[in-house]
């Protein structure tokens, strides 16, 4: 129910958006959510992901039994404990062994 809500939502924001270069809402990362790819809503969307990530960092060094140590996600976001190190270093041989194949 809210799934379909929130893609009504989008839809029409996403619609605006592209009807109105200036609408007050480009730059913020809900109208990247919603579609719009223009340079302001992908600067804010970056800039957000940023923000997560360096959040989610903090989470992670003042918790050492964070759930998410050893995972691709913590070592992007910075963490570089041994098992989020290994996460990264698994993946990319998983990658390599791929290519390879
Ligand atoms: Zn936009
Ligand atoms: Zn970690």
């Amino acid at each position: 129910m809210t799934t379909g809500k929130r893609a009504a939502y989008n839809e029409r924001l996403m619609a605006a958006l592209a009807a109105d270069p200036a609408h007050a809402m480009h730059g913020r990362s809900v109208s990247y959510r919603a579609g719009c790819r223009c340079r302001a809503c992908r600067l804010a969307q970056v800039a957000r992901v940023r923000d997560y990530d360096a959040r989610l960092l903090a989470a992670l060094q003042a918790d050492p039994d964070h759930r998410l140590h050893g995972t691709s996600t913590a070592h992007h976001a910075g963490c570089r404990c041994p098992p989020c190190s290994r996460a990264d270093s698994a993946r990319q041989s998983a990658g390599r062994e791929r290519r390879k194949g």
